[in-house]
């Protein structure tokens, strides 16, 4: 395992698509519904979001929370955060820190860290299924447009670890009845979104349950 590993950032765009729930119980009820597993450390955050944290990874299962050991809440943009950054996660010899900018404390770029931080949790340097199904997916050409070949999103389309964090951030807003975009994919026929999912519910990004809620979703495109 890297010493140091590269830090990743998630700009976290709105999709812009507004598409009711539909067998979704009320977002209250989801966050209430488990208790937390997270067993971490905190800085900088106050007991209202260190609450909010809590309960937003309350909704993924025990060991991608467990696989966080350290959560900042920063004031400001440290050096750290280059560029357009707002968070990160960084693996320092296999103690996972995420920090996070505080005006962008959000639950959408919690699930997106939570994603880095259990991917680094994992281990592995370059996930051989996931780059196999990939294809000609990633890699943004001028003028593509997303959903497409198993891209949810521009940002996804950088690298396959951001491909990856993109997807199950998307996931758990599709379960907190949050915009996502699994519902307007216009080439859901395209295999790859399914081989996607499949693959995180095997490496335990995503449960069955949540698995089977996301495949109803892409499937009730027309
Ligand atoms: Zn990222």
């Amino acid at each position: 395992m890297k010493a140091l590993a590269p830090l990743f950032v998630v700009l976290c765009l709105a999709c812009g698509c507004a598409l009711p729930p539909i067998t979704l119980p009320p977002q209250k009820t989801i966050f209430e519904k488990n208790p937390s597993q997270l067993n971490c450390v905190f800085a900088g955050a106050v007991d209202f979001e260190k609450k909010i944290i809590t309960e937003t990874l309350s909704i993924m299962p025990a060991k991608v929370q467990q696989a966080i050991d350290k959560i900042v809440v920063d004031e400001e943009r440290t050096a750290e955060y280059t560029g357009n950054m707002i968070a990160y996660c960084i693996n320092q010899g296999g103690w996972m820190e995420i920090h996070i900018w505080r005006p962008r404390l959000e639950r959408c770029i919690v699930w997106h860290e939570a994603a880095h931080a259990y991917d680094y949790h994992l281990g592995l340097d370059d996930d051989i299924k996931w780059l196999k199904i990939i294809g000609d997916g990633p890699g943004h050409t001028e003028g593509r447009s997303y959903p497409s070949k198993g891209v949810l999103e521009k940002y996804g389309a950088q690298d396959w670890l951001e491909d990856r964090a993109v997807w199950v951030e998307f996931i758990y807003r599709l379960i907190a009845n949050q915009s996502h975009p699994f519902r307007n994919i216009p080439d859901f026929k395209d295999a790859r979104y399914i081989q996607k999912l499949g693959i995180l519910l095997e490496q335990g990004f995503i449960d069955q349950v949540v698995h089977d809620t996301v495949l109803e979703a892409i499937n009730s495109n027309k």
